[in-house]
């Protein structure tokens, strides 16, 4: 059994639309309220609210707040556990201190279970009823339907949505996905997104950089927006709305962007997984590679650097991949970047020398080898997999098979690259000691 999220286009009419903000809503306040109740008891009492102890509240609190008795409890509670998930994620080091939140930045709400609604759907197209609510059309096709599990209603850019997890069975799983027993290695870089080699063959694919080219339009449109009043909420000033045309169309480029970045890392890594079920790739923490340079003149330059790895989406791309090579029970490895240096090893001899980043070829001082670089990069990582690396002994102590993000963020890792060694703030990790934030 696995799960799968598939996501469906919501039609309501009028009066279920209605409903549905309604909703959506009264969830908002909810969350607000257990925010605004942690604060409170922290502040006054020095006293931390846990999760349970909000969920216990709410028979009395729907007392009060009669409209609340109207919403399936359990959906309630999922929003209490929002608020929970946000608070220790704040204590974990991962988040900034929850806000309050208001109606345009509050999504939706969570089904948790199978109670509360009910799904007149085989995968493809459907109903959707929801318990108080009413029947929506819903529009979309799941790729792999099992028996479902949990419902989110989303709500963004003026458009529902209903978000179905369940459960698929493993027949169903097996047969969804084909692969070979190919063994590739891939290095990930931004001139080329992906450089590959599978021993026999190499290659290299393009970066889209669907960014890159949208970043005109996204200019010029902000440079109109400047001219139209814009809302300022300590003034009580709205938005003109010519401001807000000019805004929602620069959020449907960035959209637009995003959509095409994950529909091409779909097609990749379903393309790689179709005919290798063993990946190899380099070990990369592209949230400390993308981290921000404080300071320094360097600063535009590694912003730009910034850009192009967040616009070939690799902590996207390998993420897919190992889902998918984990449908077909393939093997991710990543190699120690730090231990086997692939992109400054030579694949035939061994010998190491550095390269700077503008220089594309790999040509060997010791024995001659000439290969675009991040081929000899990925040719490197293929022979660290199979032990045949010139010069390196076993590598199994060093390996690393799972793909664990590391869940803290650290200081920028490339910034040496680009020839510059500077400290970095590195955010405090100080994991369970409660300690409220000054300014609220
Ligand atoms: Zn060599």
């Amino acid at each position: 059994m696995a799960l799968r999220r598939a996501t469906f286009r919501l039609y309501p009419t009028k009066k279920v639309n209605d409903l549905l903000h309604y909703h959506r809503r009264l969830h908002k306040e909810l969350y607000n309220a257990a925010v605004s109740n942690r604060i409170t008891s922290y502040r006054r009492f020095s006293k931390s609210v846990s999760y349970f102890e909000q969920q216990n509240c709410l028979p009395d609190f729907k007392e009060v707040w009669t409209e609340y008795k109207k919403i399936n409890s359990q959906a309630l509670q999922a929003t209490l556990k929002r608020v929970d998930l946000a608070f220790q994620r704040f204590f974990q080091g991962l988040g900034r201190y929850p806000k309050f939140k208001s109606i345009r930045r509050y999504s939706g709400w969570s089904y948790p279970s199978f109670t509360g609604w009910k799904c007149h759907s085989t995968g493809d197209n459907g109903y959707l009823e929801l318990a108080k609510i009413g029947s929506i059309q819903m529009r979309g096709k799941a790729k792999l339907w099992g028996h479902l599990k949990a419902l989110d209603i989303v709500h963004r850019n003026g458009k529902w949505y209903a978000s179905i997890v369940s459960n698929v069975d493993d027949e169903l799983l097996r047969n969804s996905r084909k692969t070979d027993d190919g063994v590739i290695a891939i290095d990930l870089g931004c001139n080329d997104a992906i450089a590959w080699t599978n021993g026999q063959e190499n290659g290299l694919i393009p970066a889209p950089r669907f960014f890159r080219k949208a970043e005109q339009k996204i200019k010029r449109l902000s440079k109109g927006k400047r001219r139209k009043r814009s809302p300022n909420y300590k003034k009580k000033q709205k938005a003109s709305r010519r401001w807000k045309k000019v805004q929602s169309q620069i959020s449907k480029v960035y959209r637009q962007v995003a959509n095409q970045r994950q529909n091409w890392v779909h097609q990749i890594t379903t393309r790689i997984v179709s005919s290798n079920s063993t990946v190899v790739t380099e070990k990369l923490e592209v949230k400390n590679m993308s981290a921000k340079a404080n300071k320094g003149k360097r600063k535009k330059q590694k912003s730009g650097l910034n850009k192009s790895i967040l616009d070939v989406g690799m902590g996207m791309l390998k993420q897919s991949l190992k889902a998918k090579l984990d449908d077909v029970s393939g093997v991710f490895s990543q190699a120690p970047t730090k231990k086997i240096k692939p992109s400054q090893t030579c694949p035939k001899c061994g010998h190491q020398e550095k390269k700077s980043l503008d220089q594309r070829l790999h040509i060997c001082s010791n024995c001659n080898y000439t290969q675009q670089r991040d081929i000899a990069a990925s040719e490197v990582m293929l022979l660290w997999y199979s032990n045949q690396l010139p010069g390196f002994g076993t590598n199994l102590a060093g390996a690393d098979d799972s793909s664990s993000t590391s869940r803290t963020r650290k200081t920028a890792g490339s910034m040496k690259q680009l020839g510059q060694k500077k400290r970095q703030k590195s955010y405090s990790t100080g994991g369970d000691v409660e300690t409220p934030p000054e300014t609220l």
